[in-house]
């Protein structure tokens, strides 16, 4: 029975997956033995993917207004569209919405098209939501975007930390492999920081529940802890890093002592203590961070907070000894490669002269962006001023994971063109389209992702396009075609894109710049179908398993740069009105907004809608009663969500 060996497409943990085909029958798909995120496991919604196939959902055609179209009449009416508005108002009125489930073909080719040839940067993506802050730490600390560990170090550590992260529901497999690893290794310690008490602690050895947004002030106590504990690495802070006065000057100012930083964070000082003491004593620590850091109005400070602490004892990019951001979606890593990001030109360039002149000569690009574009948010303002006329928003639905939706969906009723490519034919977005393009969805779709750990999987079909679905690198490039510029998207298949995204990456060999897969720029059609999961970056046959071991880094003089870190409390506005802060996590057996698992009767078994956590003493407050419909407010939105009455 034929086999074909793919990657899940839901969380940046990145497991293979295998599918087999009976004549025109699927057989449960199961985890691949040989990949080396999963070894062969997979958490409950990767082993439902299977069941989340069927048609019944789908969007099969293209649609102008409402009416059925053909790809040609719908390509031809973006096209004019798009060619009126940049004539009329010119590429800032003009922009791209992206996605963490976008493959890296799809991306590069959106991101080629719009920066290179439209001559806009207003290309963002839903990943700015989840992961720019990781990004922006990175680079402040590493000078690039690049994590330094991989998942073996999860299981290589003595001490893990998980802040802001509940692996064991939004990262399982990840977090299996690190109980796994304990359970073989029985002295390695958790520690789980987090406002709620969640899965992840059952089977911690410290829970810090400290209140929500106090993680700035909790790694600066962590700093000074390590400063006057004799804990810090004096050799390497001299001879690999900067900054590290005006960092620990900053960390005094906001958390002097034990007990202020205690008591900032809402916890006892013994568990800080015990916390801050485990870390000084384990130079085998890794520190996961995700979500619960990175989404926050401070989540770029809350990551060099973390960063600056592991670069203090020396503990980047060893075995068992790094920080780590875990990524959400599937390919959030792919897009930031790529450059998908509006403050980013490509592979990690930024709008610097000598990047703009040497991507242009590469990309032959007569009209390239020289100036970042609009962010997400302020890209949807512009929306909602009557800037932005022309939106392409691809693989995401942003009316519900945009906060403040109820603003945005008034803003995309008045843009006067609103494209969405999209695999599911009724979501809360796509309403709002003037044109819809049925997508490829996963089975159907060829290409690339990166996992969490740096490893690029192939994404590989299994099955014919749904009705006229179209892989969405295809509808990007017929449009550059459509503008006149066919030498430049006349792409056949994702092989041809992939070579040419390979080859861009090469411009970074000679530079302190790590992202380099160049080697695989002249890979034909069989090598790429073959492609194994290797890490970038890639030199020799070989990918790098670990990053910035060495102490040299990719800033100009080599050295990392610790940041002064002067915490900010959340912005939410407590009031007579708005008394209660709200804070957002996963639920284990669903992803994003369950257009895809909520297919699966059995995923919806464990939670099968969205749910309001409060604690018996607030929900005594507010006389609100377990399975109860619960109202709740803030200045700019309205949910209704059933109440569970939580402790944790
Ligand atoms: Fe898919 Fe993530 Fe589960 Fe792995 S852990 S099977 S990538 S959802």
């Amino acid at each position: 029975m034929p086999v074909t060996r793919t990657t899940c497409p839901y969380c940046g943990v990145g497991c293979g997956v295998s599918v087999t085909r009976n004549g025109i029958e699927l057989l449960p798909v199961a985890g691949d033995s040989e990949h080396p995120s999963n070894f062969g496991k997979l958490c409950v919604k990767g082993s439902a993917l299977h069941e989340t196939l069927g048609e019944q959902r789908r969007l099969l055609y293209p649609q102008i207004n409402g009416a059925r179209a053909t790809w040609e009449q719908a390509l031809d009416d973006i096209s004019a569209r798009l060619q009126k508005t940049l004539r009329e108002h010119g590429p800032q009125a003009v922009a791209l919405y992206l996605s963490g489930q976008l493959l890296t073909e799809d991306y590069y080719v959106a991101n080629k098209l719009w920066k290179g040839f439209v001559g806009s940067a207003n290309v963002d993506t839903n990943s700015r939501l989840c992961m720019s802050s990781a990004v922006a730490a990175h680079v402040r600390a590493f000078g690039e975007d690049a994590v330094p560990a991989c998942y073996e170090d999860v299981e290589l550590a003595d001490l893990v930390i998980l802040i802001g992260s509940n692996s064991a529901w939004a990262h399982p497999v990840l977090h299996q492999r690190l109980l796994h690893a304990r359970k073989q290794r029985p002295g390695t310690k958790l520690v789980v920081i987090d406002p709620r008490r969640t899965a992840s602690c059952d089977q911690a050895d410290l829970h810090l529940p400290i209140k929500p947004g106090a993680d700035a002030f909790l790694f600066n106590g962590l700093l000074v802890y390590l400063a006057d504990n004799n804990a810090l690495n004096h050799r390497y802070i001299k001879e690999h890093t900067r900054d590290f006065d005006s960092a620990l000057s900053a960390a005094r100012a906001s958390a002097p002592t034990l007990a202020a930083v205690a008591e900032v964070c809402g916890v006892e000082v013994e568990r800080v203590e015990k916390f801050f003491r485990w870390f000084a004593q384990t130079p085998r620590t890794v520190t996961l961070f995700s979500q619960g850091i990175n989404q926050s109005s401070s989540g770029t400070d809350k990551g060099n907070a973390i960063i600056n602490c592991h670069l203090a004892t020396g503990r980047v990019g060893l075995p068992g000894a790094s920080p780590f951001s875990i990524t959400g979606q599937p390919n959030a890593m792919g897009g930031r490669e790529v450059g998908g990001l509006a403050n980013q030109l490509a592979v990690h360039r930024s709008f610097e002269p000598e990047s703009i002149k040497t991507v242009a000569k590469f990309w032959r690009a007569p009209n390239i962006a020289k100036t970042p574009g609009l962010k997400a948010v302020p890209l949807f303002e512009a929306i909602e001023r009557g800037d932005i006329k022309f939106l392409w928003i691809l693989a995401t639905n942003p009316l519900v994971s945009m906060p403040e939706a109820e603003r945005w969906q008034r803003a995309l009723k008045s843009c006067e063109t609103v494209i969405v490519s999209d695999c599911v034919r009724a979501t809360d977005t796509t309403q709002f389209a003037k044109i819809l393009l049925p997508a490829a969805g996963w089975g159907e779709k060829d290409g690339t992702v990166t996992s969490s750990e740096r490893t690029i999987s192939r994404q590989r079909s299994f099955l014919p396009c749904a009705g006229e679905a179209k892989p969405d690198w295809w509808a990007l490039a017929e449009i550059g075609k459509r503008l006149g510029f066919a030498h430049a998207f006349n792409f056949q298949n994702a092989r041809d894109v992939f070579v040419e995204y390979a080859a861009l990456t090469g411009i970074n060999r000679a530079t302190p710049l790590q992202l380099d897969i160049s080697e695989l720029s002249a890979i034909n059609r069989a090598q790429y179908d073959a492609l194994a999961p290797f890490q970038w970056p890639l030199l020799n046959g070989n990918g790098a398993r670990r990053l910035f071991g060495d102490g040299n880094f990719a800033t100009a003089d080599k050295r990392a740069h610790f940041i002064a870190i002067e915490p900010q409390w959340p912005q939410s506005i407590i009031d007579k009105t708005t008394p209660l802060i709200l804070n957002t996590g996963r639920v284990r057996d669903q992803w994003h907004t369950m257009t895809r698992t909520a297919e699966s009767e059995r995923l919806n078994r464990h939670r099968s809608e969205p749910y309001l956590e409060i604690h018996p003493q607030d929900a005594a407050v507010f006389g609100l009663a377990d399975g109860e419909i619960a109202e709740i407010f803030n200045r700019h939105s309205k949910a209704w969500l059933r109440v569970r009455i939580e402790p944790g």
